[in-house]
């Protein structure tokens, strides 16, 4: 009998972990004129003359909404899912939290995406409050994103606290950069999955996953 084994390796495609880039950085914070300058440029990019009266607040309420569209950079995972609940009446099955709403903006253009995260879990050593999971998604959606690198931020946030048995995370997601410019698909949706633990070993559970997830709702 031959020791060597051929070994099935699943392709993986390598994704920045968490607290990779993003987090290290740390560059000197721009002020607010600073900011409001830089959207006056690009006003003047667009074609438009920012000094007009329609125009001329709207460098500071941008510099504004950068500051809820992109505080996510503030946060931490570990504070949100740092409490969790070990007594669960020795509850095993899957947690399903599905429909999750988010908004984010790609990090190629700048432009928004958004559409609805689900996941799910087999726990371990306990369980968080579902809301906390909404908050984790919420977290790196207001970050400069790729909808891939966000559903594996998001898998590997809530494996590295709750060490689940296995976690499925399904984002559905449709993205103005390919709605408004270059091939213009509209409507056209995005799905990106992560399966960790038993869901990536078990091909049945990631199809009990995805049949719950689009079972119609109550
Ligand atoms: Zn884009």
């Amino acid at each position: 009998m031959s020791h060597e084994r051929l070994q099935m390796i699943p392709v993986v495609k390598s994704l920045p972990a968490e607290g990779s880039s993003a987090d290290k950085f740390r560059a000197r914070k721009p002020s607010q004129a600073e900011a409001e300058a830089a959207i006056r440029t690009l006003i003047l990019w667009a074609g438009d003359d920012p000094s007009r009266e329609g125009l001329v607040d709207t460098p500071r309420r941008v510099a504004e909404a950068f500051r809820e569209y992109f505080k996510g950079y503030g946060e931490d995972p570990s504070e949100i899912l740092d409490r969790v609940f070990e007594e669960v009446e020795g509850y095993q099955d899957m947690i399903l939290v599905r429909d999750i709403p988010f908004h984010s903006h790609c990090e190629h253009h700048m432009a928004p995406f958004f559409g609805k995260a689900h996941i799910g879990y087999y726990p371990a050593k306990g369980v968080v409050g579902l809301s906390k999971l909404a908050r984790i998604v919420d977290l790196y959606a207001r970050r400069l994103q790729t909808q891939e690198t966000m559903t594996a931020q998001i898998a590997t946030a809530i494996e590295e606290t709750l060490e689940p048995r296995g976690i499925a995370v399904l984002i559905e997601a449709e993205h103005m950069c390919m709605t408004m410019r270059g091939v213009q698909k509209q409507g056209s949706t995005t799905l990106t999955t992560q399966y960790r633990g038993l869901f990536r070993d078990d091909p049945a559970e990631q199809v009990r996953f995805f049949t719950m997830v689009k079972s119609p709702g109550l």
